[in-house]
C-alpha cells in the first residue's frame, strides 16, 4: 500500500522544490523504501514538449519516450527506484484535455463537469497511476500557493489526505525565510502568511522546509512553529549550500526521513548515506581541473542544458576530476571565430533545434578535430559533426541537414521520409507523434561495433539510450563518409546511426541519442566517464607546454 508525501511551495518560485523534493526521495530511498514520484505542473500546456527552452530548461525525456518537466531529471538523479514516465508528469492542460474527451464520448451520463470532483477526481486517479506500487510516491505541486492555477491540485490532494487518512499523507510546505540585510534580520512573515493560505484550503502542513542563506537561529525556528501549528523539529532548516549533494545529509542531519516514516508509521533500518558522502568528498578533492567548452543555443539559461551539465559533472566525480564548463554561443564562433575555443581541454555541441548558429557548430566540430581536442556530439551535435565531415574529409561541398536546408545538395541528415520509402516500421515509427511531428522518443536498444571507442567506452556492445529528434543520417551517404574516415560504430534494430567517431584523434565521439538522461551522480556514466578522462589526459598533455610559457 502506497504512502504519499505531497510538497508544495509559498511565497516564491525556484527555491529548489524539485531538487528538495528528489532529496527526500533520496533520504527515504536510503532506508530502504521504493519510492515513486510525481510532478502536477499548473500550466495549461498539455506537455512541455513545445515549450520553449528559454522560458521553461530542459524537457527531461523518460525511459518510454514522455516528454516532461525537467524536474523529473532530479527525481531520476537522485532516487534510483523512481523511474518516471507516462503517468508521472500531469499539467493542467493534460488533465482537462482528458476529462473532455470523457465527456465527449458522454462517459459522465450527462452530469455537469465540474472542477469539483471531476477534474479533482481526475487528479487523483493520475497520481494513482503513477504512484504505481511504490512504498512511497513523493508528488510535487508546481508554482506556488495562492497562485489561481494550482488551485484543483491542491483540492486534489486535500481530499487524498481525507479519503487516505493522515497516517498514510504527509504534507510538506517549502517557504522562503528571507534575510533583510540592512537591518539584519531574519523574516518569517511570508512563511507564516504562505502557511496560512494553505490553511484556508484545508491543507495543514506536517512539515516545513525552510529555505534560507544561513542556517535558520533555533528563535525563528520557534517563531515560525507557533505561528504555522508545527511542530519545532518539522521545521526544517535548508540554507544554500554550494553543492547539491550536501542536501540529503542536511535534510537527514535534522531527521526529516524520520519526521516522515514516524508518521507513516514505519519501523524503518538506519539511513546509509554512504554514497552521497563520497560524492561530497570527491567533488572536494579533484586531483585536475579541466575546462570543457559547450558550444550551443541557449547559453543564457543554464536549465536547457541541466541533465547534460549535470551529466558531465558525474563524469567529473567519477573522475576525481573539477569540470568547468564554459557556455559559449555557437553565433558567437560564427562572428569572432573560434579563438575562444583554443584554451579549452574539451568542447561538447548539445542538442537543439533550429539554424541559428549551425554553422558556429560546425565551425566548432572542425576546431576540434582538426586540433585533436576531446569532443563529445550529442544528438545535433552527432548530426553537425557528420555534417563536418561530409564537407571536409568527403568533399560533399554544401552538405546540410535538411531541417536547415531543404535544397541542399547533400542532405546527409534528413528526415526518414526523405531518404527511405514508406514501409514497413518506417510508417509506423513516423506516426509516433508528437504534436503532428515524428519525434523518435524514448529508450531504444543500440548495437555498438566491437572495439570501437563508443564499445570501449561502454564496455559492452549493446547498450540502451533515450532519443528526442525528428533527423537521421542519411544511410544513402553511409558508404562515401566511410570512405572519408567516418565510423558508424552505432547502430539501431533498424540500422540508423546512432553513434560516429573517427580514429586518429584523441576522442572524437558522438551519439544520435542523449546519454545524460541516464547520468547519475552516484553510478556516472560510461560515456562521461570516458569523454572526462580524455579531456583530462589532453589537458595534462598541454601541462609542460604551459609550464614553458
Ligand atoms: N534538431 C535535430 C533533430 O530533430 C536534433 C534534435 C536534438 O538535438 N535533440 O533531429
Amino acid at each position: 500500500m502506497t504512502s504519499y508525501v505531497f510538497i508544495t511551495g509559498g511565497v516564491v518560485s525556484s527555491l529548489g522544490k524539485g531538487i528538495t523534493s528528489a532529496c527526500l526521495g533520496a533520504i527515504l530511498e536510503a532506508r530502504g523504501l521504493t519510492i515513486s514520484m510525481i510532478k502536477l505542473d499548473p500550466y495549461i500546456n498539455v506537455d512541455p514538449g513545445t515549450m520553449s527552452p528559454f522560458q521553461h530548461g530542459e524537457v527531461f525525456v523518460t525511459h518510454d519516450g514522455t516528454e516532461t518537466d525537467l524536474d523529473l531529471g532530479h527525481y531520476e538523479r537522485f532516487v534510483r527506484t523512481a523511474r518516471g514516465g507516462r503517468h508521472s508528469n500531469y499539467t493542467t492542460g493534460r488533465i482537462y484535455e482528458s476529462v473532455i474527451a470523457k465527456e465527449r464520448r458522454g462517459d459522465y451520463l450527462g452530469a455537469t463537469v465540474q472542477v469539483i470532483p471531476h477534474i479533482t477526481d481526475e487528479i487523483k486517479q493520475g497520481v494513482k497511476k503513477g504512484a504505481g506500487d511504490a512504498d512511497i510516491c513523493l508528488v510535487e505541486i508546481g508554482g506556488t500557493v495562492g497562485d489561481i492555477e494550482s488551485l484543483p491540485f491542491l483540492e486534489a490532494i486535500r481530499q487524498m489526505g481525507i479519503e487516505l487518512g493522515r497516517d498514510r499523507v504527509v504534507y510538506v510546505h517549502l517557504t522562503l525565510v528571507p534575510y533583510i540585510s540592512t537591518s539584519s534580520e531574519i523574516k518569517t512573515k511570508p512563511t507564516q502568511h504562505s502557511v496560512k493560505e494553505l490553511r484556508s484550503i484545508g491543507i495543514q502542513p506536517d512539515i516545513l522546509v525552510c529555505r534560507s542563506e544561513k542556517p535558520l537561529p533555533s528563535e525563528e525556528r520557534k517563531k515560525i512553529a507557533l505561528f504555522t501549528n508545527v511542530p519545532e523539529k518539522a521545521v526544517i532548516s535548508a540554507w544554500d549550500r554550494d553543492d547539491l549533494y550536501k542536501i540529503p545529509a542536511m535534510m537527514h542531519d535534522q531527521g526529516l526521513d524520520g519526521i516522515v516514516a514516524r508518521q507513516l508509521g514505519l519501523d524503518l533500518p538506519e539511513a546509509d548515506l554512504h554514497e552521497w558522502d563520497a560524492i561530497v568528498a570527491a567533488k572536494q578533492n579533484p586531483t585536475a581541473e579541466v575546462n570543457v567548452a559547450m558550444v550551443g543555443k541557449y547559453m543564457d539559461l543554464k536549465d536547457s542544458y541541466i541533465s547534460l551539465v549535470e551529466a558531465l559533472q558525474h563524469g567529473g566525480i567519477h573522475t576525481s576530476t573539477r569540470v568547468n564548463i564554459h557556455f559559449i554561443e555557437s553565433r558567437d564562433i560564427e562572428e569572432q571565430g573560434v579563438a575562444r575555443l583554443e584554451s579549452m581541454d574539451g568542447i561538447v555541441v548539445p542538442g537543439g533545434f533550429g539554424d541559428r548558429g549551425i554553422e558556429g557548430k560546425i565551425e566548432t566540430v572542425r576546431f576540434a578535430r582538426e586540433n585533436g581536442i576531446p569532443y563529445l556530439g550529442i544528438c545535433l551535435g552527432m548530426q553537425v559533426a557528420v555534417i563536418e565531415a561530409a564537407r571536409n574529409l568527403a568533399g560533399l561541398e554544401g552538405a546540410m541537414s535538411t531541417e536547415f536546408n531543404k535544397e541542399t545538395p547533400h542532405p546527409v541528415i534528413a528526415l526518414i521520409t526523405e531518404w527511405q520509402d514508406h514501409t514497413g516500421d518506417t510508417i509506423e515509427r513516423s506516426e509516433q507523434s508528437n504534436m503532428g511531428g515524428t519525434m523518435r522518443l524514448g529508450a531504444q536498444a543500440v548495437t555498438l561495433q566491437e572495439g570501437s571507442l563508443a564499445a570501449r567506452s561502454y564496455g559492452n556492445t549493446n547498450i540502451e539510450e533515450r532519443h528526442r529528434h525528428r533527423y537521421e543520417v542519411n544511410n544513402n551517404y553511409r558508404d562515401r563518409l566511410s570512405d572519408a574516415g567516418l565510423i558508424f560504430s552505432g547502430l539501431s534494430v533498424d540500422d540508423l546511426v546512432e553513434m560516429i567517431e573517427i580514429s586518429d584523434h584523441p576522442y572524437f565521439l558522438a551519439s544520435q541519442f542523449h546519454p545524460e538522461f541516464t547520468s547519475n551522480p552516484r553510478d556516472g556514466h560510461p560515456l562521461f566517464k570516458s569523454f572526462i578522462s580524455a579531456v583530462r589526459e589532453y589537458s595534462e598533455g598541454e601541462l609542460p607546454e604551459a609550464a614553458e610559457a
